[in-house]
C-alpha cells in the first residue's frame, strides 16, 4: 500500500525525500500538499520528473475520495468520502454569504453513546488519522474552489464522532491546518465540539496550537444529562463546570456550549434558567438546535414557539443564538450523519 504524505509535517516529508535532496524540495512538497491543494503528485510541477517519479513510487497524497455529495434546497452540500481502507466519512459544506463552514468528521462512528444522535447507533469503526482530517478539508475545499481566499472557511469538528477520544490526530491536524506556511486557516476559524471528556479539556487547554471549545451540554441537571448522554455518568456536569472555569481561555475566545432542544424533555422555561445559572460565571455563548429528527431516535423537535420562549430567557443574561438547521432535506443536519451504504 503507497503511503499517504497528507498529514506529515515538514519535517517528516523531508525524511521521505532523504538526506541527499535539498530542505527547498520538502517546502515544494508541502505546499504543493498544502496550500496549492493537488490532488495528485504528478500535478507537482515544482519536482524535477524523476524525484516526483520516485516519490510517487511509494507515496500518494491521500485525499479522500468523493464518493457521492448530496446537494440541499438551501446551498448545503453534504460528501461522502471514501478513505484508503474503503471505509468512509461524511463532511459538509454550509456556504453563506461572507464565510464558507466546512464540518468535518474525528472518527467512523462515535464510541459515546447520547440517546438523540444517529453517529451513535453506529459504534466506533475506528479514530481518523491527521491526515484524513486535514483531508477532509482540502477535498471539501478543492470541489468547490475554496481555500483560494483562505480567510472565509471555517472549520468545525462537529461531524462523526467525538474529537477528544482522538485528541493526538486532532491537534496534528489543527497544525497543519493553521500552519502560515501551508493551510492557514486562523486558529479563530476552528472549532472543535465534545460531549465532555473532561480530563481532556485541560490536555487541550495545554496546547499552544488549538481550536476553540465547544461543549455539549444538552440538560440542566445532572440526572437529565445522565439520560441523555450516558457516558456523563462517568464524567459528571459539576466537574465538567470546574474544568471549564478552569480551561485557559485566550482573549479572544468564549466557550461555546450547545444545546439540543427536544420536545417536551429539556426544553422549559425552568430548564432555560437552570442553564443561566449553570453557566453564569462563565465566558460563553449558547447556541441552541432544535432537534433533528431521524430513524431510531425516539425524542421529537420542540414546536417553534417552544425553542423561541427558551433562548428569550438564556438570552437575558448571555449570548444565546439558534442554529439553524442546514441540509435537512439531504439528512445533512447535526447528529443525522450516519454512513448510508
Ligand atoms: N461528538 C461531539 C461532536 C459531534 S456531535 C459532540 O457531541 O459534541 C455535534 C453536535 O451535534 C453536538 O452538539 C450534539 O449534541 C449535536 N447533535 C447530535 N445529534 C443531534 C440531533 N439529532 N439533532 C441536533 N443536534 C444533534
Ligand atoms: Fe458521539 Fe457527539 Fe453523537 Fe454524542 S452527539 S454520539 S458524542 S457524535
Amino acid at each position: 500500500m503507497p503511503q499517504p504524505l497528507l498529514g506529515m509535517e515538514l519535517h517528516e516529508i523531508q525524511e521521505i525525500l532523504g538526506p541527499g535532496q535539498p530542505k527547498f524540495r520538502a517546502k515544494q512538497v508541502y505546499d504543493a500538499l498544502y496550500r496549492q491543494n493537488v490532488g495528485d503528485l504528478v500535478q507537482i510541477s515544482s519536482l524535477p520528473a524523476a524525484l516526483r517519479e520516485g516519490l510517487g513510487e511509494e507515496h500518494t497524497v491521500g485525499l479522500p475520495a468523493i464518493d457521492r455529495r448530496y446537494e440541499s434546497i438551501d446551498g448545503t452540500r453534504r460528501y461522502l468520502l471514501r478513505l484508503d481502507d474503503g471505509r468512509t466519512v461524511e463532511a459538509v459544506l454550509m456556504p453563506e454569504p461572507g464565510r464558507d463552514t466546512i464540518c468535518i468528521s474525528t472518527q467512523v462512528g462515535c464510541p459515546v453513546d447520547c440517546k438523540f444522535c444517529m453517529t451513535a447507533l453506529m459504534g466506533l469503526e475506528r479514530n481518523l488519522t491527521a491526515g484524513e482530517i486535514v483531508g477532509q478539508v482540502l477535498s471539501v475545499a478543492r470541489d468547490n474552489g475554496l481555500l483560494k481566499e483562505g480567510s472565509r472557511l471555517n472549520v468545525v469538528m462537529m461531524g462523526m464522532g467525538e474529537p477528544l477520544l482522538n485528541l493526538p490526530a486532532v491537534l496534528r491536524a489543527t497544525r497543519l491546518l493553521t500552519d502560515s506556511n501551508g493551510v492557514g486557516i486562523s486558529p479563530k476559524r476552528i472549532t472543535l465540539s465534545t460531549s465532555g471528556i473532561i480530563p481532556k479539556i485541560a490536555e487541550l487547554g495545554a496546547e499552544p496550537v488549538r481550536p476553540k471549545l465547544a461543549i455539549s451540554l444538552n440538560a440542566s441537571t445532572e440526572e437529565m444529562r445522565q439520560e441523555l448522554m450516558p457516558i456523563t455518568r462517568k464524567y459528571h456536569l459539576a466537574d465538567l463546570l470546574d474544568a471549564c472555569r478552569a480551561y485557559p481561555l485566550r482573549n479572544w475566545e468564549r466557550l461555546t456550549f450547545e444545546y439540543c432542544l427536544l420536545g417536551g424533555v429539556n426544553d422549559t422555561d425552568a430548564d432555560a434558567r437552570r442553564v443561566v445559572r449553570l453557566l453564569a460565571r462563565l465566558k460563553c455563548t449558547v447556541n441552541l438546535i432544535a432537534l433533528n429528527p431521524g430513524p431510531g431516535i425516539p425524542y421529537e423537535t420542540p414546536e417553534p414557539e417552544r425553542v423561541a420562549a427558551f433562548q428569550a430567557i438564556v438570552r437575558r443574561s448571555m449570548p444565546c443564538f439558534l442554529r439553524k438547521p442546514r441540509g435537512r432535506d439531504i439528512y445533512a443536519a447535526c447528529g443525522q450523519l450516519k454512513r448510508n451504504s
